[in-house]
């Protein structure tokens, strides 16, 4: 009997020790009720990217987009709505990049917490240096004729403040920037964890700085190399390594090159000895491909966003696959 009861005892006793072990083992693993996890959605792959190294596990992240996608656009689908839907927080690029399609897949959406100018829509570009466009550059654009940009030099157009580049996340150094403003506003929707999304972002920042210190030196012996840019995009790291841009493929924003371009590039690139050609995935890459064949330049895809389409596993990796190709073209180009 004695023996009976301290045995039922005893494994009362085990059942209580795994019980409290198993519970506080479920507390640290997981956030409370009162730690809610923050749902987040961005406009593009490298924002998603950043927000969930920031935001660790106290929030998910998604994109609407894919990197392969052209960002200037993308076509809102279904699913778009229902992640709009669920989210906390809506980060956009700023800069009109998303301009012509997130205005209506958050109008799809429903859901009156991310709307703009409320605590949920968030632009994460204050602060990051942007490269102006000059006042030739927009005109013809199909931002420009549907009148939803008015270039810099304010004429017409819906909205006057002036513009900067909306690649601005090609420079290392606005990944940074981009990172400590997502941190403050992931602090304001969620102060509990302030401490944990400010160690993140400056976590982030001496990961990226340390490797920038190594990227910019493997860059410095091609200051001045003559390159060519396919898009608006690739001009961020061209300016940041003073590489010398002698034109782009496509001359106007998101319009495709006419034949007449085409030639006068060629020209211009034999006559600078341009040897390589920096293009995104989700270009048309038929149009460089010939270009190089005539000229002999490298024709360079380099991955303009974070995904496993373009082989890039998060922002830093992206930037450690952009430099592991660009360096080695120059190299062979030298
Ligand atoms: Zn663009």
């Amino acid at each position: 009997m004695t023996k009976q009861y301290n045995w039922r005892n005893r494994m009362s006793i085990f059942r209580r020790i795994i019980i409290v072990f198993l519970g506080t083992f479920l507390y640290l693993s997981f956030p409370t009720r009162a730690e809610a996890i923050l749902h987040i959605v961005s406009s593009f792959p490298q924002d998603a990217s950043i927000a969930s190294l920031v935001g660790g596990k106290y929030v998910t992240a998604t994109s609407l987009s894919k990197a392969i996608n052209d960002p200037h656009a993308v076509q809102p689908k279904p699913n778009m709505a229902v992640a709009l839907n669920k989210a906390d927080l809506l980060i956009t690029n700023g800069q009109d990049m998303d301009l012509a399609w997130l205005p209506i897949a958050v109008a799809n959406a429903r859901n009156s917490k991310i709307l703009e100018g409320t605590e949920g829509y968030f632009d994460p570009s204050a602060g990051v240096s942007l490269i102006p466009y000059n006042s030739e550059e927009l005109k013809d654009t199909p931002f420009y004729s549907l009148n939803l940009i008015s270039g810099p030099d304010h004429s017409g157009g819906k909205n006057s403040t002036k513009r900067g580049n909306h690649h601005y996340w090609l420079d290392p150094a606005n990944g940074i920037i981009v990172a400590h403003n997502i941190a403050n506003k992931l602090s304001e929707l969620d102060p509990v964890h302030k401490a944990q999304f400010n160690n993140n972002a400056n976590k982030f920042e001496k990961t990226l700085k340390a490797k920038m210190k190594i990227w910019d030196a493997e860059m410095l012996p091609y200051r001045g190399t003559p390159v060519v840019s396919y898009h608006r995009d690739w001009i961020y790291l061209i300016q940041r390594h003073g590489l010398n841009l002698i034109g782009y493929v496509e001359p106007r924003e998101t319009i495709p090159p006419s034949a007449g371009e085409v030639v006068n590039l060629i020209l211009r690139m034999r006559k600078a000895k341009v040897k390589v050609i920096m293009t995104s995935p989700w270009q048309n890459q038929r149009i460089p491909h010939e270009i190089a064949q005539k000229t002999g330049a490298i024709h360079l895809s380099l991955p303009s966003s974070v995904g496993s389409d373009v082989g890039a596993k998060d922002y830093i990796d992206m930037f450690d696959v952009i430099y592991g190709k660009l360096i080695t073209a120059l190299k062979q180009a030298k």
